[in-house]
């Protein structure tokens, strides 16, 4: 699934080749993704200049002169750059062609994305309620610590709610918690100030290496089927349960934890 890094890249990505540019077409050969893509789409956008590309939290919003694209990858979409005209192949559901000769296509095999439109995105239902952005100053360990108080539920359910911070995904709050040193099942409301601020420094450690790793892989946006996958990076404990803990050696712990799947090492993480 793509977590908050591969969308920031997807936006880096294709940024520069929308921005400025008029939308002359948008060709819909499947419309049914998670909610079906609006009939009207190709009437709103065709004949209008894309002024901005934004990321909120794993939405991508297409800023045009008037009205937004928001647009989400879902389990398994991606976004590149094709030269109009190129055959689409199966699940390439979405062109969006730019009188620049490139389009925008849109794929994704589970068809759990979206595509849908608004005049007021950041007040749009799926936006409205999201918390902060974690790379923002606007996210810090102090509200981490004020939200969690009398919180009994486990402090990894707790930081992947979207309400309380966004865009921190099963891979990043794994490896925040143990660098951290923080047990995930530990109650959210037990947790002190001093560890929740080391906490937010390593959400946002972890989620900027990502995305710096992801900007080595920005050309892979434009032509063939470049699909830029998950971003190469050391993992210490995610999907490494029943191995050693690459810091101390003891054998990692799988537990479930708001039904997802956990690693923690029991030494390292308390
Ligand atoms: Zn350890």
């Amino acid at each position: 699934m793509p977590e908050l890094p591969e969308v920031e890249t997807t936006r880096r990505g294709i940024a520069p080749h929308l921005e400025g540019q008029r939308v002359s077409r948008v060709v819909v050969r499947e419309r049914r993704l998670r909610w079906p893509i609006p009939e009207d789409l190709d009437v709103r956008l065709s004949g209008q200049r894309i002024v901005l590309v934004e990321r909120r939290a794993k939405y991508l919003l297409i800023n045009a002169e008037v009205g937004t694209l928001i647009s989400h990858l879902g389990m398994s979409g991606n976004l590149r750059l094709v030269e109009v005209g190129m055959p689409a192949a199966k699940h390439e559901h979405v062109d969006i062609e730019l009188e620049s000769g490139m389009a925008l296509r849109y794929t994704d095999p589970r068809r759990f994305g979206a595509m849908l439109w608004s005049h007021d995105p950041h007040n749009h239902e799926l936006l409205m309620r999201l918390g902060p952005e974690p790379l923002t100053d606007l996210f810090d360990g102090e509200r981490l610590f004020q939200l969690s108080r009398g919180k009994s539920m486990a402090v990894k359910p707790f930081i992947m709610d979207n309400a309380v911070v966004v865009g921190v995904g099963n891979i990043y709050a794994t490896e925040a918690l143990f660098a951290a040193g923080i047990d995930p099942r530990r109650a959210a409301g037990g947790i002190s100030r001093g560890r929740y601020l080391k906490l937010a420094i390593e959400i946002k450690r972890v989620l900027a290496a990502a995305i710096e790793r992801g900007g080595t892989t920005l050309r892979d946006f434009i032509g063939g089927d470049g699909q830029p996958g998950y971003f190469q990076q050391e993992l210490f404990v995610y999907g490494r349960g029943g191995e050693a803990c690459k810091v101390c050696g003891t054998e990692l712990r799988n537990v479930v934890l708001g039904q997802r799947a956990s690693v923690f090492c029991p030494r390292c993480q308390s």
